[in-house]
């Protein structure tokens, strides 16, 4: 039954504040730490979370950044890419993937996606590779890996890097592998809202190659291995000392959340299933992290209202697949070129996930999607 205090209630799409409230105690006394040293750049606090994410991830080297999108930008100049290089991803991802091989001057090349799990459609890179293909970009999109064996047997045959994007993806794992690890690079978002995440922006990148990894780290701060020593021309991309221990304290609780969000995600399955939506389907050997919990149906907009008109917001990842941005006219391409991605943006819609969200809540959404459906 819905009652009148349900009918008030507002559910947002997350909800960072009950997660703070939850490991308030933690998070203010690490915060008044880092403040007493006066210490912010790099140092210590970053140093002990770089050691635990490597350890978390299971890679030699992880490097802690200013954000996802410096990640993803210090991944590919470590990978040598530059003005002319060709570098295949997909169009359904956040701007970021396809920005940051752009800002190099490289070209991105889109593959399109497969629809069961809107990441790359690994059937289709061979025939998007040219002689001047350089890597391949995968996204890990929602939270679940794409289909790495065959991105990598792929990199290996034609001699190409692969940098994957777990920004959505932390702790997921593919075949006993971790998001992140399997290419010469992972990059991550620990971006406010993502599954980690920051209280301002910030970033990381895995590698397991020595050299990868020392580039990496000179790329972060200006190229440099000592100071005011510059070998390469690099950015200013390095995390701070104050993000590092709010996330190092958040990390503890990392996979406790991850199994509350798979938690979430297995009771909108159960309760949802028979209703004219597509469910998000996992692929075998992949443990999904819900990033997003995303359904599709052709009659999203109209839902998406409803929804919001009970007070119950929900998101569009992502509206605009990437190869019709504006910004990438350039590239030549025009709808209809990805038809796949181009059906995803006009039908997805996520879903309130996020670890704290309560039954009652997730009651009131799933009864408000059976209502849409029956009234219609
Ligand atoms: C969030 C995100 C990024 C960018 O991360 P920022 O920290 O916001 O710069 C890149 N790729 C994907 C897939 C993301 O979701």
């Amino acid at each position: 039954m819905i009652t009148a205090e349900i009918l008030s209630m507002k559910i947002p799409s997350q909800d960072l504040k009950r997660q703070y409230k939850s490991i308030q105690n933690e998070i203010d006394a690490v915060v008044l730490e880092v403040l007493a040293q006066q210490s912010f750049i790099l140092g210590p606090y970053v140093e002990s979370f770089e050691n635990s994410m490597a350890n978390y991830c299971g890679a030699k080297y992880a490097i802690g950044v200013s954000s996802g999108t410096d990640a993803l930008l210090l991944a590919l100049m470590a990978c040598g890419i530059k003005s002319g290089d060709e570098v295949i991803t997909t169009p359904f991802t956040f701007f970021a993937t396809a920005g940051s091989i752009a800002r190099l001057g490289a070209l991105p090349v889109f593959v399109d996606i497969d629809p069961a799990t809107y990441n790359i459609d690994v059937s289709k890179i061979a025939s998007a590779v040219s002689g001047k293909t350089k890597a391949l970009l995968p996204v890990h999109l929602f939270g679940q890996c794409a289909e790495m064996d065959a991105i990598l047997e792929m990199a290996q045959t034609k001699g190409l890097y692969v940098i994957e994007d777990a920004a959505q993806a932390i702790g997921a794992f593919y075949k006993g592998k971790q998001a992140g690890t399997m290419g010469d690079a992972g990059c991550f978002s620990f971006y406010p809202s993502k599954n980690l995440g920051a209280y301002g922006d910030g970033g990381l990148v895995t590698a397991n190659d020595d050299e990868m990894g020392a580039l990496i780290k000179a790329l972060r701060v200006h190229g440099s291995n000592t100071r005011y020593y510059h070998e390469y021309v690099g950015i200013n991309g390095r995390l701070d000392a104050l993000q590092a221990a709010i996330l190092h304290t958040k990390l503890k609780h990392l996979n406790e959340w991850s199994e509350k969000r798979r938690t979430v995600a297995t009771y909108y399955d159960e309760h949802l299933r028979g209703m004219p939506v597509r469910l998000p389907e996992i692929m075998n050997g992949n443990t999904h992290i819900y990033h997003q919990y995303v359904i599709a149906t052709p009659k999203r907009d109209l839902l998406k209202e409803h929804l919001s008109e009970q007070g119950i917001e929900t998101v569009i990842y992502y509206p605009v697949p990437l190869h019709l941005q504006k910004c990438f006219a350039y590239l030549g391409y025009k709808p209809g070129d990805l038809p796949v991605s181009e059906k995803a943006a006009d039908e997805v819609l996520a879903l309130p996930v996020f670890p704290e969200i309560t039954r009652e809540e997730q009651d009131f959404v799933i009864e408000q999607i059976k209502d849409f459906f029956t009234r219609k």
